[in-house]
């Protein structure tokens, strides 16, 4: 057997991401010891029934102690309390990244916090799904997808490298931008798709002249594939929205004028704009099956790709 990538692994957060964490780490051996703390006895007191780690406790400045990486998987608004919180405990060496969907950020709250000899490398897994919690993560969630890394001028190489190798082990693949590339990138990608769903089935929720019994019985007519998206946790993503809030802002300003355009054509008839633009969409989708990013099958393959809650 080969010897664990780092002795000590400290998981501050255990919901969907920290206890996926858990669960590769555990599978793939990379940890002496995986030190678990999060905000809740409750969430803990399940953390710990799932069997998640080697040590619990609801003290993150415990479980960061002596850690040779610690990885921070909370709400982004959070990052900053967090990071001030485990400061004193970070022990010289140590590698400190995250997890937020939003890095701008979580670099102004966290960075002033990071102790000189503390190698801070904010990071971004693209992998997830609209449950939370301790009980949603899997060890598979990783595979194949996307882990961003947005290092700082300074980020010492060699812990980059390291932590490359960490998500490489957990199925991921790297990439590294800059904080700001990140954030505009991740706007179109999945901010956005979030925000318009959440728009939607806010929108169908309201309507008065379709009852809203119509609006589930008929949902497997295109609204249901919104409702994925729309049941995401309310917290992460408000921290989202107010924590990239000029990329999420330009965006929504573009896709407003496309959708006038589209508007337009409707409006006044314009089947060849129409025909057009979903020909050129459905290329897209076509690319992101081609990319090994989704599966071509009824319900975009969610069934077959993931799997129940495990420990
Ligand atoms: P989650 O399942 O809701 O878990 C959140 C964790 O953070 C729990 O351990 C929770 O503790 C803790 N927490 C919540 N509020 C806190 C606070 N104010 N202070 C300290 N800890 C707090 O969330 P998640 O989906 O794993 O997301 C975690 C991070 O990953 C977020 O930054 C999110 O942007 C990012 N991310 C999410 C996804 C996704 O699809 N879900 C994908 C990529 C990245 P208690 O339960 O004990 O309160």
């Amino acid at each position: 057997m080969t010897s664990p990538m780092f002795e000590k692994i400290a998981l501050v957060g255990i919901g969907l991401i920290g206890s996926s964490l858990a669960r590769v780490i555990r599978r793939e051996g990379l940890a002496g010891h995986v030190a678990i703390s999060t905000r809740s006895a409750a969430t803990l007191a399940r953390a710990r029934e799932l069997g998640l780690g080697s040590s619990y406790t609801t003290d993150a400045k415990e479980a960061a102690r002596d850690a040779d990486l610690v990885i921070v998987s909370v709400p982004v608004g959070s990052s900053g309390a967090v990071a001030q919180e485990i400061a004193p405990a970070l022990k010289q060496g140590a590698i400190l990244t995250d997890v937020g969907s939003t890095k701008a950020s979580v670099i102004a709250q966290m960075q002033p916090h990071v102790p000189g000899g503390v190698h801070f490398i904010p990071g971004h897994p693209l992998a997830g799904t609209e449950k939370s919690g301790p009980d949603a993560g899997f060890a598979d969630l990783f595979d194949n997808r996307w882990c961003i890394f947005t290092p700082l001028p300074d980020t010492d190489p060699e812990a980059l490298e390291r932590l490359s190798e960490f998500w490489r082990r957990c199925g991921a693949n790297i990439d590294t931008m800059d904080p700001q590339h990140h954030d505009m990138t991740l706007a179109i990608v999945s901010h956005l798709p979030h925000i318009i769903a959440y728009n939607i089935v806010g929108t169908a929720d309201d309507l008065e002249s379709v009852t809203k019994t119509e609006v589930i019985k008929y949902s497997a007519s295109g609204f249901r594939d919104f409702t994925r998206l729309a049941a995401s946790d309310p917290t992460m993503w408000r921290d989202v929205c107010l924590h990239n809030k000029d990329a999420i802002l330009e965006m929504l300003a573009r896709f407003s004028e496309d959708l006038a355009f589209l508007q337009r054509a409707i409006r006044w008839g314009d089947g060849d704009k129409l025909f057009d633009l979903f020909t050129r969409t459905r290329a897209v989708r076509r690319s992101i099956i081609e990319a090994g990013q989704d599966i071509d099958a009824p319900d975009f393959g969610r069934q077959a790709v993931e799997r129940p809650a495990k420990s």
